[in-house]
Protein backbone atom coordinates (compact mmCIF):
# COMPACT_ATOMS: atom_id res chain seq x y z
CA UNK A 1 0.00 0.00 0.00
CA UNK A 2 0.90 3.25 -0.86
CA UNK A 3 2.86 4.78 1.93
CA UNK A 4 0.72 8.02 2.68
CA UNK A 5 1.88 9.76 5.62
CA UNK A 6 4.72 11.40 3.76
CA UNK A 7 2.95 14.50 2.26
CA UNK A 8 4.20 15.23 -1.55
CA UNK A 9 5.68 18.71 -1.29
CA UNK A 10 7.50 19.41 -4.59
CA UNK A 11 7.69 18.42 -8.30
CA UNK A 12 10.05 15.43 -6.98
CA UNK A 13 7.78 13.90 -4.50
CA UNK A 14 4.86 13.96 -6.80
CA UNK A 15 7.35 12.36 -9.74
CA UNK A 16 8.54 9.62 -6.72
CA UNK A 17 5.41 9.04 -5.58
CA UNK A 18 3.93 8.61 -9.22
CA UNK A 19 6.62 6.06 -10.16
CA UNK A 20 6.26 3.62 -7.02
CA UNK A 21 2.33 3.76 -7.84
CA UNK A 22 3.13 2.45 -10.69
CA UNK A 23 5.86 0.16 -10.03
CA UNK A 24 3.25 -1.55 -7.59
CA UNK A 25 1.12 -1.37 -10.12
CA UNK A 26 -2.18 0.36 -10.86
CA UNK A 27 -5.42 -1.70 -10.45
CA UNK A 28 -6.87 -2.25 -14.17
CA UNK A 29 -9.48 -4.71 -13.25
CA UNK A 30 -13.18 -3.63 -13.15
CA UNK A 31 -15.02 -4.53 -9.32
CA UNK A 32 -18.13 -6.54 -10.01
CA UNK A 33 -19.89 -8.41 -7.57
CA UNK A 34 -17.20 -8.22 -4.86
CA UNK A 35 -14.15 -9.25 -7.00
CA UNK A 36 -11.77 -7.37 -9.14
CA UNK A 37 -12.19 -9.13 -12.64
CA UNK A 38 -11.09 -8.72 -16.25
CA UNK A 39 -13.95 -8.05 -18.51
CA UNK A 40 -15.69 -11.14 -19.19
CA UNK A 41 -14.47 -10.85 -23.40
CA UNK A 42 -11.06 -10.13 -22.16
CA UNK A 43 -11.30 -6.71 -23.66
CA UNK A 44 -8.91 -3.71 -22.42
CA UNK A 45 -8.51 -0.01 -23.23
CA UNK A 46 -5.24 2.05 -22.82
CA UNK A 47 -5.23 4.47 -20.75
CA UNK A 48 -2.55 7.47 -20.96
CA UNK A 49 -0.87 10.23 -19.32
CA UNK A 50 -1.81 13.62 -21.61
CA UNK A 51 1.45 15.71 -20.41
CA UNK A 52 3.33 12.99 -21.64
CA UNK A 53 1.87 10.88 -23.97
CA UNK A 54 3.16 7.64 -22.24
CA UNK A 55 0.95 4.47 -21.63
CA UNK A 56 -0.50 4.66 -17.52
CA UNK A 57 -2.67 1.50 -18.05
CA UNK A 58 -4.50 -1.06 -19.82
CA UNK A 59 -7.81 -1.22 -17.80
CA UNK A 60 -10.72 -4.01 -18.33
CA UNK A 61 -13.22 -2.52 -20.90
CA UNK A 62 -16.65 -3.82 -19.90
CA UNK A 63 -19.75 -4.27 -22.24
CA UNK A 64 -22.88 -5.81 -22.32
CA UNK A 65 -22.21 -9.01 -20.53
CA UNK A 66 -20.59 -7.42 -17.81
CA UNK A 67 -23.06 -5.19 -17.50
CA UNK A 68 -25.77 -7.85 -16.93
CA UNK A 69 -23.62 -9.21 -14.24
CA UNK A 70 -23.50 -6.22 -12.61
CA UNK A 71 -26.99 -5.56 -12.61
CA UNK A 72 -28.19 -8.73 -11.57
CA UNK A 73 -25.51 -8.00 -8.53
CA UNK A 74 -26.60 -5.01 -7.56
CA UNK A 75 -30.50 -6.33 -7.62
CA UNK A 76 -29.35 -9.16 -5.28
CA UNK A 77 -27.74 -6.64 -3.05
CA UNK A 78 -30.68 -4.51 -2.80
CA UNK A 79 -33.21 -7.05 -2.10
CA UNK A 80 -30.84 -9.12 0.29
CA UNK A 81 -31.43 -5.61 2.46
CA UNK A 82 -28.22 -5.48 4.03
CA UNK A 83 -27.47 -2.47 3.11
CA UNK A 84 -30.98 -1.20 1.62
CA UNK A 85 -32.61 -1.80 4.84
CA UNK A 86 -29.80 -1.41 7.04
CA UNK A 87 -30.32 1.15 9.95
CA UNK A 88 -29.40 5.26 8.52
CA UNK A 89 -27.33 5.52 11.16
CA UNK A 90 -25.13 2.02 10.09
CA UNK A 91 -24.98 3.32 6.79
CA UNK A 92 -23.65 6.60 7.83
CA UNK A 93 -20.50 4.18 9.72
CA UNK A 94 -19.63 2.88 6.93
CA UNK A 95 -19.62 5.67 4.90
CA UNK A 96 -17.91 7.91 7.20
CA UNK A 97 -15.39 5.06 7.54
CA UNK A 98 -15.05 5.78 3.63
CA UNK A 99 -14.63 9.17 3.96
CA UNK A 100 -11.28 8.71 6.42
CA UNK A 101 -9.57 6.08 4.26
CA UNK A 102 -9.60 8.26 1.07
CA UNK A 103 -8.82 11.07 3.52
CA UNK A 104 -5.93 8.74 4.27
CA UNK A 105 -4.82 7.86 0.17
CA UNK A 106 -5.81 11.17 -0.57
CA UNK A 107 -2.41 11.84 -2.14
CA UNK A 108 -2.64 9.08 -4.13
CA UNK A 109 -6.48 9.50 -5.68
CA UNK A 110 -5.47 12.77 -6.54
CA UNK A 111 -2.19 11.59 -8.11
CA UNK A 112 -4.43 8.87 -9.82
CA UNK A 113 -6.68 11.99 -11.56
CA UNK A 114 -3.73 13.97 -12.38
CA UNK A 115 -1.90 11.26 -14.13
CA UNK A 116 -5.16 10.08 -15.54
CA UNK A 117 -6.14 13.21 -17.00
CA UNK A 118 -3.63 16.10 -16.90
CA UNK A 119 -4.79 18.48 -14.30
CA UNK A 120 -2.12 20.54 -12.02
CA UNK A 121 -1.72 17.92 -8.72
CA UNK A 122 -2.96 20.65 -6.36
CA UNK A 123 -5.98 21.03 -8.20
CA UNK A 124 -6.76 17.58 -8.07
CA UNK A 125 -5.76 17.34 -4.15
CA UNK A 126 -8.33 20.65 -3.78
CA UNK A 127 -10.89 17.66 -5.79
CA UNK A 128 -10.23 15.35 -3.00
CA UNK A 129 -11.38 17.86 -0.71
CA UNK A 130 -14.27 18.24 -2.02
CA UNK A 131 -15.20 14.77 -2.98
CA UNK A 132 -14.53 13.44 1.08
CA UNK A 133 -16.70 16.66 2.05
CA UNK A 134 -19.15 15.31 -0.01
CA UNK A 135 -19.15 12.07 1.48
CA UNK A 136 -19.21 13.28 5.23
CA UNK A 137 -22.02 15.58 4.39
CA UNK A 138 -24.91 12.50 3.04
CA UNK A 139 -23.04 10.19 5.69
CA UNK A 140 -23.77 13.08 8.02
CA UNK A 141 -27.12 13.98 7.03
CA UNK A 142 -28.58 10.39 6.54
CA UNK A 143 -29.83 9.57 10.22
CA UNK A 144 -31.22 12.79 10.39
CA UNK A 145 -34.00 12.92 7.84
CA UNK A 146 -37.23 12.23 9.15
CA UNK A 147 -40.40 10.96 7.39
CA UNK A 148 -43.63 12.91 7.19
CA UNK A 149 -46.88 12.24 8.89
CA UNK A 150 -50.40 14.03 6.92
CA UNK A 151 -52.50 15.87 8.28
CA UNK A 152 -55.86 13.22 8.91
CA UNK A 153 -58.80 13.07 10.42
CA UNK A 154 -58.46 10.97 13.93
CA UNK A 155 -60.11 7.72 11.58
CA UNK A 156 -56.53 7.68 9.51
CA UNK A 157 -53.07 7.61 9.49
CA UNK A 158 -51.14 9.36 6.77
CA UNK A 159 -47.61 8.38 6.32
CA UNK A 160 -44.77 9.63 3.70
CA UNK A 161 -42.16 7.37 3.83
CA UNK A 162 -38.81 7.98 1.11
CA UNK A 163 -37.22 4.87 0.01
CA UNK A 164 -34.34 4.00 -2.19
CA UNK A 165 -34.98 3.71 -5.70
CA UNK A 166 -33.34 0.60 -6.09
CA UNK A 167 -30.04 0.11 -8.73
CA UNK A 168 -28.37 3.15 -9.79
CA UNK A 169 -25.70 3.37 -12.54
CA UNK A 170 -23.89 6.54 -12.34
CA UNK A 171 -21.67 7.38 -15.79
CA UNK A 172 -19.64 10.15 -15.28
CA UNK A 173 -17.29 12.47 -16.90
CA UNK A 174 -13.52 12.77 -16.67
CA UNK A 175 -12.94 16.20 -16.03
CA UNK A 176 -13.26 16.00 -12.33
CA UNK A 177 -12.98 11.81 -11.92
CA UNK A 178 -13.14 11.70 -8.42
CA UNK A 179 -15.12 14.22 -7.32
CA UNK A 180 -18.22 14.08 -9.88
CA UNK A 181 -18.23 10.51 -8.67
CA UNK A 182 -18.64 11.30 -5.38
CA UNK A 183 -21.55 13.48 -6.14
CA UNK A 184 -23.04 11.15 -7.11
CA UNK A 185 -22.29 8.05 -5.33
CA UNK A 186 -22.38 9.60 -1.92
CA UNK A 187 -25.83 10.45 -1.58
CA UNK A 188 -27.05 7.47 -3.79
CA UNK A 189 -25.82 4.91 -1.21
CA UNK A 190 -26.33 7.03 1.93
CA UNK A 191 -29.98 6.62 0.34
CA UNK A 192 -29.34 3.08 0.32
CA UNK A 193 -29.60 2.24 -3.10
CA UNK A 194 -26.96 -0.10 -4.77
CA UNK A 195 -25.02 1.66 -7.33
CA UNK A 196 -23.13 0.31 -10.51
CA UNK A 197 -19.91 3.52 -11.06
CA UNK A 198 -18.90 3.73 -14.84
CA UNK A 199 -16.16 6.14 -14.93
CA UNK A 200 -15.14 8.24 -18.04
CA UNK A 201 -12.79 5.71 -20.57
CA UNK A 202 -10.46 8.56 -20.07
CA UNK A 203 -9.81 8.58 -16.37
CA UNK A 204 -11.16 4.88 -14.93
CA UNK A 205 -8.43 4.75 -12.32
CA UNK A 206 -9.35 6.99 -9.76
CA UNK A 207 -12.74 5.11 -9.43
CA UNK A 208 -10.98 1.64 -9.51
CA UNK A 209 -9.08 2.44 -6.48
CA UNK A 210 -11.86 3.59 -4.72
CA UNK A 211 -13.50 0.41 -5.14
CA UNK A 212 -10.88 -1.23 -3.14
CA UNK A 213 -11.20 1.27 -0.49
CA UNK A 214 -15.23 0.74 -0.53
CA UNK A 215 -15.13 -2.73 0.20
CA UNK A 216 -11.95 -2.34 2.70
CA UNK A 217 -15.12 0.32 4.51
CA UNK A 218 -17.36 -2.51 4.87
CA UNK A 219 -20.11 -1.62 1.96
CA UNK A 220 -21.90 -4.89 1.16
CA UNK A 221 -21.17 -7.30 -1.71
CA UNK A 222 -22.60 -6.03 -4.90
CA UNK A 223 -23.64 -2.24 -3.46
CA UNK A 224 -20.78 -0.35 -4.84
CA UNK A 225 -19.50 -2.26 -8.35
CA UNK A 226 -17.54 -0.43 -10.51
CA UNK A 227 -17.30 -1.09 -14.83
CA UNK A 228 -14.96 0.96 -16.55
CA UNK A 229 -15.31 1.16 -20.25
CA UNK A 230 -16.75 2.72 -23.50
CA UNK A 231 -19.85 4.82 -23.48
CA UNK A 232 -21.01 3.35 -26.41
CA UNK A 233 -20.98 -0.26 -25.22
CA UNK A 234 -20.94 -1.00 -21.23
CA UNK A 235 -22.54 2.62 -20.80
CA UNK A 236 -25.19 2.11 -23.26
CA UNK A 237 -26.10 -1.38 -22.00
CA UNK A 238 -26.93 0.18 -18.53
CA UNK A 239 -28.90 2.71 -19.76
CA UNK A 240 -31.03 0.45 -21.91
CA UNK A 241 -31.04 -2.35 -18.98
CA UNK A 242 -34.71 -3.53 -17.72
CA UNK A 243 -33.26 -3.67 -14.48
CA UNK A 244 -31.90 -0.20 -13.57
CA UNK A 245 -33.94 1.99 -11.70
CA UNK A 246 -31.85 5.09 -12.22
CA UNK A 247 -29.50 7.03 -14.26
CA UNK A 248 -27.63 9.50 -12.60
CA UNK A 249 -25.33 10.93 -15.38
CA UNK A 250 -22.74 14.01 -15.54
CA UNK A 251 -21.30 14.48 -19.23
CA UNK A 252 -22.05 16.19 -22.22
CA UNK A 253 -25.22 17.50 -23.76
CA UNK A 254 -25.38 15.59 -26.48
CA UNK A 255 -25.10 11.94 -24.78
CA UNK A 256 -27.62 12.77 -22.09
CA UNK A 257 -30.15 13.17 -24.89
CA UNK A 258 -29.32 9.48 -25.70
CA UNK A 259 -29.73 8.45 -22.16
CA UNK A 260 -33.08 9.86 -22.35
CA UNK A 261 -34.43 7.92 -25.34
CA UNK A 262 -32.53 5.19 -23.98
CA UNK A 263 -34.85 5.10 -20.52
CA UNK A 264 -37.83 5.59 -22.95
CA UNK A 265 -36.96 2.48 -25.22
CA UNK A 266 -36.78 0.65 -21.89
CA UNK A 267 -37.87 1.16 -18.90
CA UNK A 268 -38.96 4.11 -17.84
CA UNK A 269 -36.09 4.48 -15.62
CA UNK A 270 -35.73 7.40 -13.67
CA UNK A 271 -33.01 9.44 -15.65
CA UNK A 272 -30.89 12.65 -14.25
CA UNK A 273 -28.56 14.89 -15.70
CA UNK A 274 -26.09 16.93 -15.29
CA UNK A 275 -24.62 18.32 -18.31
CA UNK A 276 -22.65 21.20 -20.18
CA UNK A 277 -22.39 24.94 -19.89
CA UNK A 278 -21.66 28.06 -22.00
CA UNK A 279 -21.79 30.18 -18.48
CA UNK A 280 -21.69 34.35 -19.01
CA UNK A 281 -19.69 35.56 -16.45
CA UNK A 282 -21.21 39.82 -16.32
CA UNK A 283 -19.09 42.74 -15.41
CA UNK A 284 -20.68 45.79 -14.45
CA UNK A 285 -18.83 49.24 -14.57
CA UNK A 286 -19.62 50.08 -11.02
CA UNK A 287 -17.18 47.41 -9.51
CA UNK A 288 -14.56 48.71 -7.62
CA UNK A 289 -11.52 46.69 -7.94
CA UNK A 290 -11.19 45.45 -11.47
CA UNK A 291 -7.93 43.87 -10.79
CA UNK A 292 -9.39 41.50 -8.43
CA UNK A 293 -12.17 40.75 -10.87
CA UNK A 294 -10.27 40.23 -14.13
CA UNK A 295 -8.13 38.10 -12.14
CA UNK A 296 -11.31 35.66 -11.37
CA UNK A 297 -12.81 36.49 -14.73
CA UNK A 298 -9.64 34.90 -15.46
CA UNK A 299 -9.49 31.77 -13.27
CA UNK A 300 -13.08 31.01 -14.10
CA UNK A 301 -12.33 30.02 -17.67
CA UNK A 302 -8.65 28.89 -17.27
CA UNK A 303 -8.32 26.56 -13.94
CA UNK A 304 -8.88 22.89 -14.99
CA UNK A 305 -7.83 23.47 -18.69
CA UNK A 306 -10.76 25.11 -18.71
CA UNK A 307 -12.42 21.59 -18.99
CA UNK A 308 -15.08 22.87 -16.44
CA UNK A 309 -18.69 22.82 -16.83
CA UNK A 310 -19.27 25.73 -15.09
CA UNK A 311 -16.39 27.25 -16.76
CA UNK A 312 -17.16 30.90 -17.21
CA UNK A 313 -16.32 31.28 -20.83
CA UNK A 314 -18.52 33.84 -22.14
CA UNK A 315 -17.34 37.32 -20.29
CA UNK A 316 -19.60 39.50 -20.83
CA UNK A 317 -18.36 43.36 -19.89
CA UNK A 318 -19.76 47.11 -20.06
CA UNK A 319 -18.97 48.82 -22.91
CA UNK A 320 -17.41 51.80 -20.64
CA UNK A 321 -14.63 49.57 -19.21
CA UNK A 322 -14.06 46.92 -21.79
CA UNK A 323 -10.43 47.92 -23.10
CA UNK A 324 -9.26 48.63 -19.66
CA UNK A 325 -10.54 45.72 -18.10
CA UNK A 326 -9.78 43.15 -21.44
CA UNK A 327 -5.89 44.45 -20.42
CA UNK A 328 -6.43 43.05 -16.69
CA UNK A 329 -8.06 39.43 -18.19
CA UNK A 330 -4.70 39.16 -20.60
CA UNK A 331 -2.26 40.38 -17.45
CA UNK A 332 -4.16 37.63 -15.09
CA UNK A 333 -3.92 34.96 -18.47
CA UNK A 334 0.22 35.83 -18.64
CA UNK A 335 0.08 34.15 -15.15
CA UNK A 336 -2.05 31.07 -15.82
CA UNK A 337 0.41 29.40 -18.39
CA UNK A 338 -0.28 25.61 -18.33
CA UNK A 339 2.75 23.36 -16.37
CA UNK A 340 3.94 20.70 -15.62
CA UNK A 341 0.96 19.10 -13.64
CA UNK A 342 2.91 17.19 -11.24
CA UNK A 343 4.41 20.47 -10.24
CA UNK A 344 2.69 22.18 -7.32
CA UNK A 345 3.03 25.77 -8.50
CA UNK A 346 1.10 25.11 -12.40
CA UNK A 347 -1.83 26.48 -12.85
CA UNK A 348 -2.91 24.64 -15.49
CA UNK A 349 -2.37 21.58 -16.99
CA UNK A 350 -2.60 19.26 -19.68
CA UNK A 351 -5.45 18.41 -22.33
CA UNK A 352 -7.18 15.00 -21.97
CA UNK A 353 -6.45 13.39 -24.75
CA UNK A 354 -5.55 14.24 -28.61
CA UNK A 355 -9.11 14.40 -29.41
CA UNK A 356 -10.28 17.02 -27.16
CA UNK A 357 -6.60 18.78 -28.25
CA UNK A 358 -7.59 18.70 -31.82
CA UNK A 359 -11.27 19.94 -30.50
CA UNK A 360 -9.89 23.31 -28.93
CA UNK A 361 -7.76 23.97 -31.96
CA UNK A 362 -10.45 23.90 -34.29
CA UNK A 363 -12.73 26.47 -32.05
CA UNK A 364 -9.81 28.77 -32.47
CA UNK A 365 -9.44 28.44 -35.97
CA UNK A 366 -12.82 29.08 -36.52
CA UNK A 367 -13.26 31.75 -33.87
CA UNK A 368 -10.35 33.34 -36.04
CA UNK A 369 -12.41 32.97 -39.44
CA UNK A 370 -15.94 34.23 -37.92
CA UNK A 371 -13.87 37.42 -37.21
CA UNK A 372 -13.38 37.69 -33.70
CA UNK A 373 -9.94 39.03 -32.45
CA UNK A 374 -7.67 36.86 -31.03
CA UNK A 375 -5.78 38.74 -28.24
CA UNK A 376 -3.55 35.84 -26.63
CA UNK A 377 -3.16 32.04 -27.00
CA UNK A 378 -4.48 30.27 -29.82
CA UNK A 379 -1.57 28.18 -30.46
CA UNK A 380 -0.71 24.35 -29.42
CA UNK A 381 2.62 24.26 -26.79
CA UNK A 382 4.60 21.73 -24.92
CA UNK A 383 5.57 21.46 -21.35
CA UNK A 384 9.59 19.84 -21.23
CA UNK A 385 8.86 19.18 -24.92
CA UNK A 386 6.19 16.78 -24.68
CA UNK A 387 2.33 16.96 -24.04
CA UNK A 388 -0.60 18.39 -24.73
CA UNK A 389 -0.64 21.63 -23.75
CA UNK A 390 -2.87 24.73 -25.00
CA UNK A 391 -2.31 28.43 -23.15
CA UNK A 392 -4.86 30.50 -21.91
CA UNK A 393 -6.71 32.05 -24.90
CA UNK A 394 -8.71 34.99 -25.33
CA UNK A 395 -11.20 35.98 -28.65
CA UNK A 396 -12.33 39.88 -27.89
CA UNK A 397 -15.08 41.04 -29.98
CA UNK A 398 -17.30 38.00 -29.62
CA UNK A 399 -20.95 38.18 -30.81
CA UNK A 400 -23.31 35.24 -30.35
CA UNK A 401 -23.80 34.70 -33.86
CA UNK A 402 -20.03 33.02 -33.63
CA UNK A 403 -19.65 28.94 -33.17
CA UNK A 404 -17.18 30.21 -30.14
CA UNK A 405 -19.99 32.51 -28.64
CA UNK A 406 -22.27 29.89 -28.31
CA UNK A 407 -20.92 26.30 -28.29
CA UNK A 408 -19.59 24.34 -25.43
CA UNK A 409 -15.43 24.12 -26.31
CA UNK A 410 -14.81 22.80 -22.66
CA UNK A 411 -10.85 24.29 -23.45
CA UNK A 412 -9.08 27.24 -21.81
CA UNK A 413 -10.75 29.27 -24.59
CA UNK A 414 -12.37 32.75 -23.40
CA UNK A 415 -15.02 34.72 -25.30
CA UNK A 416 -15.38 38.19 -24.45
CA UNK A 417 -18.69 40.17 -25.49
CA UNK A 418 -19.91 44.13 -24.87
CA UNK A 419 -22.97 45.15 -23.60
CA UNK A 420 -24.79 48.56 -22.72
CA UNK A 421 -26.51 48.60 -19.78
CA UNK A 422 -28.75 45.64 -17.92
CA UNK A 423 -31.50 44.60 -20.56
CA UNK A 424 -28.83 44.04 -22.82
CA UNK A 425 -26.28 41.97 -20.14
CA UNK A 426 -29.40 39.91 -19.42
CA UNK A 427 -30.23 39.54 -23.55
CA UNK A 428 -26.70 38.37 -24.47
CA UNK A 429 -26.35 35.78 -20.94
CA UNK A 430 -29.73 34.14 -21.60
CA UNK A 431 -29.31 33.64 -25.54
CA UNK A 432 -28.17 30.04 -24.36
CA UNK A 433 -29.31 26.94 -24.93
CA UNK A 434 -27.74 25.93 -21.75
CA UNK A 435 -28.44 27.60 -18.26
CA UNK A 436 -25.85 25.98 -15.50
CA UNK A 437 -24.19 28.81 -13.90
CA UNK A 438 -24.14 32.89 -14.35
CA UNK A 439 -21.27 35.26 -12.16
CA UNK A 440 -22.20 38.71 -11.75
CA UNK A 441 -19.95 41.75 -10.35
CA UNK A 442 -21.15 44.78 -8.99
CA UNK A 443 -21.22 46.81 -5.94
CA UNK A 444 -25.26 47.86 -6.74
CA UNK A 445 -27.15 45.19 -4.23
CA UNK A 446 -30.42 46.46 -6.07
CA UNK A 447 -28.53 45.23 -10.11
CA UNK A 448 -27.24 42.35 -8.22
CA UNK A 449 -31.07 41.32 -7.14
CA UNK A 450 -32.95 42.44 -10.37
CA UNK A 451 -30.28 40.52 -12.83
CA UNK A 452 -29.76 37.54 -10.89
CA UNK A 453 -33.72 37.34 -10.58
CA UNK A 454 -33.82 37.38 -14.66
CA UNK A 455 -31.03 35.22 -15.25
CA UNK A 456 -32.01 31.69 -16.38
CA UNK A 457 -29.07 29.81 -14.86
CA UNK A 458 -29.19 27.20 -11.87
CA UNK A 459 -26.31 28.73 -10.11
CA UNK A 460 -25.47 32.77 -10.19
CA UNK A 461 -22.34 33.65 -8.31
CA UNK A 462 -22.50 37.30 -7.08
CA UNK A 463 -18.91 38.68 -6.42
CA UNK A 464 -17.32 35.35 -6.79
CA UNK A 465 -16.98 32.53 -9.34
CA UNK A 466 -18.34 29.10 -8.31
CA UNK A 467 -17.20 29.88 -4.40
CA UNK A 468 -19.59 27.41 -3.21
CA UNK A 469 -19.86 24.18 -0.69
CA UNK A 470 -21.98 20.85 -0.04
CA UNK A 471 -25.09 23.34 1.70
CA UNK A 472 -26.36 24.23 -1.86
CA UNK A 473 -27.74 22.32 -4.81
CA UNK A 474 -25.63 21.98 -7.83
CA UNK A 475 -27.26 21.87 -11.39
CA UNK A 476 -28.60 23.53 -14.69
CA UNK A 477 -31.43 24.44 -15.98
CA UNK A 478 -32.12 24.01 -19.86
CA UNK A 479 -30.16 22.12 -21.83
CA UNK A 480 -27.70 21.52 -19.14
CA UNK A 481 -29.62 19.35 -17.20
CA UNK A 482 -32.56 18.60 -14.96
CA UNK A 483 -31.32 17.45 -11.43
CA UNK A 484 -29.36 18.48 -8.55
CA UNK A 485 -25.99 17.05 -6.99
CA UNK A 486 -24.91 18.28 -3.46
CA UNK A 487 -26.88 19.09 -0.63
CA UNK A 488 -29.91 17.57 0.76
CA UNK A 489 -31.90 18.22 -2.08
CA UNK A 490 -29.62 15.83 -4.62
CA UNK A 491 -30.98 13.26 -1.66
CA UNK A 492 -34.72 13.38 -3.50
CA UNK A 493 -33.14 12.38 -6.68
CA UNK A 494 -31.97 8.78 -5.37
CA UNK A 495 -35.36 8.53 -3.29
CA UNK A 496 -38.88 7.64 -4.13
CA UNK A 497 -41.91 8.65 -1.90
CA UNK A 498 -44.64 6.07 -0.62
CA UNK A 499 -47.68 7.31 0.53
CA UNK A 500 -49.22 4.80 3.48
CA UNK A 501 -52.95 5.50 4.19
CA UNK A 502 -53.64 3.20 7.53
CA UNK A 503 -57.56 3.52 8.39
CA UNK A 504 -58.31 3.62 11.97
CA UNK A 505 -61.08 3.13 14.49
CA UNK A 506 -61.34 6.60 16.57
P1 LIG B 1 -19.46 12.59 -22.43
O1 LIG B 1 -20.91 12.90 -22.48
O2 LIG B 1 -18.75 12.31 -23.70
O3 LIG B 1 -19.20 11.31 -21.50
C1 LIG B 1 -19.67 11.26 -20.17
C2 LIG B 1 -19.83 9.80 -19.77
O4 LIG B 1 -20.85 9.21 -20.58
C3 LIG B 1 -18.58 8.94 -19.99
O5 LIG B 1 -18.44 8.02 -18.94
C4 LIG B 1 -18.89 8.23 -21.30
O6 LIG B 1 -18.23 7.00 -21.45
C5 LIG B 1 -20.39 8.02 -21.17
N1 LIG B 1 -21.10 7.81 -22.44
C6 LIG B 1 -20.76 8.31 -23.66
N2 LIG B 1 -21.65 7.87 -24.59
C7 LIG B 1 -22.55 7.08 -23.94
C8 LIG B 1 -23.70 6.34 -24.34
N3 LIG B 1 -24.10 6.30 -25.62
N4 LIG B 1 -24.38 5.65 -23.40
C9 LIG B 1 -24.02 5.69 -22.11
N5 LIG B 1 -22.92 6.35 -21.67
C10 LIG B 1 -22.21 7.06 -22.57
O7 LIG B 1 -18.79 13.79 -21.63
P2 LIG B 1 -17.25 13.98 -21.26
O8 LIG B 1 -16.51 14.38 -22.48
O9 LIG B 1 -16.78 12.82 -20.47
O10 LIG B 1 -17.35 15.21 -20.25
C11 LIG B 1 -17.47 16.53 -20.67
C12 LIG B 1 -18.90 17.01 -20.57
O11 LIG B 1 -19.39 16.84 -19.25
C13 LIG B 1 -19.02 18.50 -20.84
O12 LIG B 1 -20.14 18.72 -21.67
C14 LIG B 1 -19.25 19.09 -19.46
O13 LIG B 1 -19.92 20.32 -19.45
C15 LIG B 1 -20.05 18.01 -18.81
N6 LIG B 1 -19.97 18.12 -17.34
C16 LIG B 1 -21.08 18.57 -16.67
C17 LIG B 1 -21.05 18.72 -15.29
C18 LIG B 1 -22.26 19.21 -14.53
O14 LIG B 1 -22.30 19.04 -13.32
N7 LIG B 1 -23.27 19.78 -15.17
C19 LIG B 1 -19.88 18.43 -14.59
C20 LIG B 1 -18.77 17.97 -15.30
C21 LIG B 1 -18.83 17.83 -16.69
Amino acid sequence: MTDNRRIPQTRDDWQALAASLVEQGLENRAYLDDAFVDAADGATLTTTNPATGETLAEVASCDAADADRAVSAARRAFEGGAWSRLAPGKRKAVLLRLAELMAAHRHELALLDTLDMGKPVTSALGDMAGAIGCLRHHAESIDKLYGEVAPTGDDALGLVLREPLGVVASIVPWNFPLMMTAWKIAPALAAGNSVILKPSEKSPLSALRLASLAREAGLPRGVFQVLPGFGHSVGKALALSMDVDCLAFTGSTGVGKQLMQYAGQSNLKKVFLECGGKSPNLVFADCKDLDKVAEHAAAAIFHNQGEVCIAGSRLLVENSIREAFVEKVLAAAERMQPGDPLDPASFMGAIVDDTQHARILEYIRRGVEEGATLRTGGEATAVGGKGLFIPPTVFDGVTDAMAIGREEIFGPVLSVFGFDGEDEAVRLANDSDYGLAAGLWSQDIDRIMRVTRRLRSGQVFVNNWADMDQTVPFGGVKQSGNGRDKSHHSLEEYSDLKSVWMTLTP
